[in-house]
């Protein structure tokens, strides 16, 4: 069965294949963010304000492929992105170096706990760094 659904880009109803947008749109999602990438590469102290108005791509699209890791930031753009967890200026990415480790520790932690006792290592850990202030 087909799924039709409204693309929530242009708002046109479209069958849902495996891209989340009509195909007329994922178009023009690419040719953004090839614009994105030239600029970048043309002025690299853009910020990403200046990057949106200039390509005409929305700065939460930007920030979406930041955290996507498909984008770096410029020097232009320190500060523009943050750290999910903690909140400081990072590059690429969700989270800042610091802040990765810890969740790979945690991650860590929890694995060699569960193979190495699996029996008695029934505590609840939190994964979740809570560090938003
Ligand atoms: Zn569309
Ligand atoms: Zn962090």
């Amino acid at each position: 069965m087909m799924e039709v659904c409204n693309c929530p880009r242009c708002g046109k109803i479209f069958t849902k294949i495996k891209a989340p947008l009509c195909p007329a749109c994922m178009v023009e999602e690419e040719k953004g963010f090839e614009r994105i990438k030239e600029y970048m590469e043309e002025n690299s102290g853009c910020n990403i304000s200046e990057l949106s108005e200039e390509t005409g791509v929305s700065v939460k699209k930007i920030i979406s492929y930041i955290h996507e890791g498909r984008l770096e930031t410029t020097k232009g753009m320190q500060g523009d992105v943050r750290c999910q967890s903690c909140n400081k200026p990072i590059t690429i990415g969700r989270f800042c170096a610091s802040c990765l480790l810890e969740i790979n520790n945690s991650f860590g932690n929890l694995y060699s706990k569960k193979t190495h006792d699996s029996e008695s290592g029934r505590q609840k850990m939190h994964i979740t760094p809570h560090k938003l202030l």
